[in-house]
């Protein structure tokens, strides 16, 4: 539950980060609501060829998982991935067809998704093209191109009774995940994590096996999906021999190469423990490698690989597969090596309830990367910045690894150069200049103290349950390590940590941070909806708190001008008040695991959008032309070798498009398609 993604949507900056290379071109392709970028990787040419072999090796674990998140976000996704990309390959007629060209908008936004809802919003593609043409081209396929199953007699026939109903038809598996309090979560959520149970019959089947009194708990249904059998509700684990064996034996089999060139016996330690859990499917076995893994802090390599972050399931308990690889920048580091050196001092000076605080912050280890790979859940859609193990007891007692992707924030800051977004939402040009001037270095302070400090911050009173703020868990977690990075980015010991040179460049976060909040971020939601995804909602929640409650002292006033709405704050010192009372509050509702208080604070602040401003955000977004969401391409791994095979060099070239990438992709890491 721990992923900052980038919420500036897109930001005019003169960036003293900025990469070297103007001619470098990262917009790949645009369409729907998408723009894919490509990012490069820096520093990959001065690794040692032992450390580029584990890059390596580890890319290929990371690419083997793919089909699993894919079948993990709705068990059609992949029969409509696989039928889709033969239609799109074999296709003879007219590619500028109306109907081709629907197709391939809807291919390509099921790549995006990994599946047949969109990433961020939850909902259903609308296809635009008609059921006809669809069905026309499914049946001229040889039957051995399409996807059926073999065991059950399925005919071509069967095939198209499912996809049509799953293509067509709006009300079938409308949403991935639905948040809407007072309904059945599971019933209505697509997502396949879940067959033939309801959420009351899960729920009472947790708190069944959950043991409270156990300090050290398991991620219970970390890496499970539940089901019925017999009448009884089970879980069928992930492994080698259980669910998505054959990607789990695939990435298993790359997970031993990078072990057989591991740069110290630590890394080849957590690797090998991280193979055993593939291997038996077992959550202790799970601990112990993410223990093993936050300790190991001195390696330049690093990656993530297994099933991570639960956003995808509606109670919060399945990890959805998530991979990426990545290796240190050592100059950038300098920066979160100071923020984490002095965590202790950030913990006792927070307004938080002394109570509620850890008396040793433990190994806050943070680091800036360069993103070598991204897969599964990280890609195309990608974080900027990750805070990983996800367990309570094991952040508490063995710590934590933050990280920042710097070559992903360059990738995004050099794509939006231009874009106009601030001008025309910001309320006049000193804020706008505040911006130009501030905002990249401010937004990666945000960044490393929401992951390096916010997460790791504050303690649960004894007994709490940690899953006591179910579905608000993730929104408040999210607000809280907010608050606390905003709180902080006005703290003179910024200054005198050397980190920030002016003192006025935290208000160009704040300005961005309310003005997101309370209006740019609806450019992301579809007229009518409400809020519905995790960090939109915290960002509305603190945005729309912060307006309320600093409403008599006109801290931000919201103002009308030429029919155009403007967010204007007035004093920057008392918003930082009103964050530091919302993060004490905040804070004392997870430690108390204050659940009643929580979903008031979300569904108070969080959740409902005034139609009108949001038509009106709708309208001037419209009128800049960009894309609200973006995403990556990967760069392709040339492996060199002699002529006994052995690897002599690896080089990365930065020319696939998004379409080849995709096909590639299927036709070489697709093992449950085959
Ligand atoms: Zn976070």
């Amino acid at each position: 539950m721990r992923k900052l993604v980038f919420a500036t949507l897109a930001v005019a900056l003169s960036s003293t980060f900025a990469m070297a290379q103007d001619d470098f071109d990262y917009t790949v392709d645009r369409f729907a609501d998408i723009e894919v970028l490509r990012y490069q990787v820096p520093g990959f040419d001065q690794l040692s060829l032992n450390q580029k072999k584990l890059v390596y090796f580890l890319t290929e674990a990371a690419l083997q998982g793919r089909d699993i998140l894919t079948d993990q976000n709705g068990k059609y996704n992949l029969a409509v991935r696989q039928t889709l990309e033969q239609v799109y390959q074999n296709y003879r007629g007219d590619r500028d067809d109306v109907n081709f060209k629907g197709l391939e908008l809807y291919l390509k936004q099921v790549w995006f998704g990994n599946g047949i809802h969109h990433h961020y919003a939850m909902d259903k593609f609308v296809p635009q093209f008609t059921q006809e043409f669809f069905d026309a081209q499914v049946r001229a396929l040889p039957a051995d191109k399409l996807p059926l199953c073999k065991a059950s007699g399925q005919t071509v026939d069967d095939l198209l009774k499912v996809l049509d109903k799953v293509i067509f038809d709006p009300t079938y598996m409308a949403k991935r995940v639905n948040q809407a309090d007072g309904e059945d979560l599971i019933l209505t959520s697509a997502t396949n994590l879940y067959e033939g149970v309801t959420q009351q019959e899960v729920e009472a089947y947790y708190d069944g096996i959950k043991d409270m009194s156990d300090p050290t708990p398991i991620s219970y249904g970390l890496n499970t999906k539940v089901v019925k059998e017999n009448g009884k509700v089970v879980e069928k684990p992930y492994k080698i021999g259980g669910l998505y064996s054959e990607p789990i034996v695939n990435i298993v089999y790359w997970l031993q190469q990078a072990a057989s060139v591991a740069e110290s016996d630590a890394q080849r330690d957590y690797i090998k423990k991280l193979i055993d859990f593939y291997t038996t499917g077992s959550l202790k076995t799970f601990d112990d490698y993410s223990i093993a893994w936050a300790e190991d802090t001195k390696d330049d390599v690093d990656f993530i690989n297994g099933f991570i972050e639960s956003y995808g399931d509606p109670l919060g308990m399945t990890g959805s597969w998530e991979a990426m690889v990545n290796f240190r920048n050592n100059d950038a580091s300098t920066r979160t090596s100071i923020i984490s050196g002095n965590a202790q001092w950030f913990e006792d000076h927070s307004p938080v309830d002394p109570r509620f605080k850890k008396k040793n912050v433990k190994g806050v280890s943070a680091k800036v990367i360069t993103a070598a790979i991204l897969a599964g859940d990280s890609y195309p859609s990608t974080p900027i910045g990750i805070n990983l193990p996800n367990s309570n007891w094991i952040r508490a007692a063995h710590g934590s690894k933050s990280v920042t992707l710097e070559n992903i924030t360059d990738a995004y800051d050099e794509a939006a150069k231009g874009s106009g977004l601030n001008e025309e939402f910001a309320y006049g040009p000193e804020e706008v200049e505040l911006m130009k001037k501030y905002l990249t270095v401010a937004d990666k302070l945000h960044t490393d103290l929401h992951e390096c400090l916010g997460h790791a911050s504050g303690q649960l009173l004894p007994g709490v349950d940690p899953d006591a703020l179910k579905a608000y868990g993730s929104t408040l977690e999210e607000g809280r390590a907010d608050l606390f990075a905003l709180y902080y980015l006005a703290d003179p010991k910024l200054i005198e940590l050397g980190i920030f040179k002016s003192p006025d460049t935290y208000k160009a976060e704040y300005y961005k941070y309310i003005m997101n909040g309370l209006m740019t971020q609806l450019t992301r939601i579809e007229p009518g909806k409400d809020i519905e995804e995790s960090h939109m909602r915290n960002r509305k929640f603190i945005s729309e708190w912060c307006l309320q409650h600093g409403k008599k002292d006109k801290v931000i006033e919201i103002v009308k001008r030429k029919g155009k709405t403007y967010v204007k704050i007035n004093n920057y010192e008392k918003l930082r008040g009103l964050f530091a009372e919302l993060l004490a509050e905040v804070q004392r509702i997870k430690s108390e695991g204050d659940f009643e208080a929580g979903r008031k604070l979300v569904e108070t602040y969080g959740v409902k959008v005034d139609p009108k401003l949001h038509k009106e955000v709708l309208a001037r977004y419209e009128s800049l032309n960009i894309a609200p969401y973006k995403g990556f391409v990967n760069p392709v791994y040339h492996v060199k070798r002699d002529k006994s095979g052995n690897i002599t060099d690896i080089k990365l070239t930065y020319d696939e498009n998004y379409v080849d990438q995709m096909l590639r992709y299927s036709r070489d890491y697709s093992p449950l398609t085959k």
